[in-house]
């Protein structure tokens, strides 16, 4: 555990130009969006794990739908909180995230990997074509125009990430100058695999021990919220 001065200290130091954040689950918890590990991940007693599969889907096409409704009506009602906004000032920074819920995106920032998807998009299960739908369907589970299911265009647990998605990130995070790895536990992978590829200064911001902790300099135990429009206050300073 680092104290946030300690790393607001290397900052001032480096003065980091390319800015890399990498952002999972708890970046949002502080927007009250669940994240899947934790209190409030659970919906009508099923663990994450057991409906965001394609053999769930396979099985029961409408549980998951009424399961991703839920989560997209309390996306959809949510807002970006101030770690988001503080990210967003840094218009040059890549955000590489495992987010689903679009909020980097309307919180401004512009140069963003969606690693897992976007909630918000669907995809037809025959044809493929992917489209954007974001209020909430009328009939559930919902079909595509040529009849086929349509599911969410997310990446699930046993799903292959794009390669083109993860060389990009993975450059990116090779090359920047520092890395911000905020809010995810670390033990999804290939995701998690990016944080030790990074050769600049390294921060995490989590209010709680994770795995990704050992891959950093500095490991901030507090709340994204809270943290990081200092580190990235500290950042613009530094470059000023
Ligand atoms: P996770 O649920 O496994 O872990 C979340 C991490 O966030 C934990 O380590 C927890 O300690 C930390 N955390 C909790 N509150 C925090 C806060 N206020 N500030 C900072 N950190 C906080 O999430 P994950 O590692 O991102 O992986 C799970 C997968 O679930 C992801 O790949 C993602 O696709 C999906 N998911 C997405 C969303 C979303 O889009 N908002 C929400 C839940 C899950």
């Amino acid at each position: 555990m680092s104290s946030i001065e300690d790393a607001i200290a290397a900052i001032h130091d480096r003065a980091p130009r390319t800015v890399a954040v990498l952002t999972g689950a708890g970046v949002s918890a502080d927007s009250g969006i669940p994240t899947f590990r934790g209190a409030g991940g659970l919906w009508r007693n099923f663990h994450p794990q057991q409906l965001a599969t394609p053999e769930a889907f396979r099985r029961d096409p409408a549980l998951v739908w009424e399961w991703y409704e839920w989560r997209r009506g309390l996306i959809r009602d949510a807002h970006p909180n101030a770690a988001h906004e503080a990210i967003a000032r840094l218009s040059d920074a890549a955000v590489i995230t495992q987010n689903v819920d679009g909020l980097h995106a309307r919180a401004g920032s512009r140069n963003i990997i969606e690693l897992h998807g976007n909630i918000f998009r669907v995809r037809c299960t025959r044809e493929g074509t992917r489209t954007m739908h974001e209020q909430a369907f009328d009939e559930i589970p919902p079909h595509c125009a040529c009849g086929a299911l349509l599911r969410p265009d997310v990446v699930w647990f046993g799903e292959s990430l794009s390669n083109e998605d993860l060389a990009k990130a993975a450059a990116v995070v090779r090359d920047a100058d520092i890395v911000l790895i905020i809010g995810t536990s670390g033990v999804v992978y290939p995701a998690a695999g990016l944080a030790p590829l990074a050769q600049g200064i390294t921060i995490e911001i989590n209010p709680d021990a994770s795995e990704a902790a050992e891959h950093v300099r500095y490991s901030i135990q507090m709340r994204a919220a809270q943290a990081t429009p200092r580190i990235i206050s500290a950042i613009e300073e530094a470059r000023a």
